[in-house]
């Protein structure tokens, strides 16, 4: 057989009736993959538990402010508003040593994602955002996620500061507002809810997942529609 025919047999032909199918489909045209972009702090990593332990602990005549009157994204806004000096107190705790490889996995999330990255057709990739100071965060999630998910989730990681630029069906993240440079991105934005967040009010037609209690399996199957 020929190089030529051989090169031409492994070509699949165009089909239109395909093409226009995949296009109109939810998820983006690409060979009917869903994929899954997961969040890790306050999502499968106990962000706000483990920083409030290790504020106390760190400064414990200090005020803090206990889980359930958490409110606004950014802890050290909040302990700034309390004293401003808190700010800077907060900060450093996350800056520290250790913080990041510590947080417990937040209840259900490390069996979800195993389960996820089981499922037929799909892909499923952690998707977070280190602190800009550097020294200890990037690593330690990487260990972190070794140690709870197994070495082969390394292969799974995305490590970015604008999660707009990566593409996906959904985006399971406790952020309320995901913003960066691009203006439409791929994936839906589902809302993991977390102590901060728990009170706002969605905007249609935003969707919530609760906790890994609730139906995560449901919400991957209405995008695989
Ligand atoms: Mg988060």
């Amino acid at each position: 057989m020929s190089l030529l025919l051989r090169i031409t047999q492994r070509v699949p032909s165009l089909n239109f009736n395909h093409y226009f199918r995949a296009k109109m489909s939810t998820h983006n045209n690409r060979n009917e993959r869903l994929r899954v972009l997961v969040d890790m702090d306050g999502v499968i990593a106990d962000f706000e538990g483990g920083f409030l332990k290790k504020y106390k602990e760190r400064y414990p005549n200090d005020p803090f402010i206990p889980l359930e009157d958490r409110r606004g994204f950014w802890v050290s806004s909040q302990y700034g508003d309390m004293r401003s000096d808190l700010c800077e107190k907060a900060i450093s705790i996350w800056e520290s040593k250790n913080f990041f490889i510590d947080l417990e996995p937040l209840p259900g999330g490390v069996e979800a994602l195993k389960e996820m990255a089981k499922m037929e057709n799909t892909d499923v990739f952690i998707c977070t955002s280190p602190i800009k100071h550097y020294s200890y965060c990037p690593f330690e999630k990487y260990a972190w996620i070794e140690k709870h998910l197994g070495p082969e989730f390394l292969e799974q990681i995305v490590l970015t500061r604008d999660k707009t630029i990566v593409t996906g069906d959904v985006l399971i993240d406790d952020k309320p507002d995901i913003l960066g440079v691009e203006p439409n991105p791929s994936w839906e934005h589902v809302l993991f809810t977390a102590c901060h967040n728990k009170h706002l009010p969605l905007e249609s037609p935003q969707r919530r997942l609760q906790s890994w209690a609730d139906d995560w399996r449901a919400l991957l199957e209405s995008k695989r529609t």
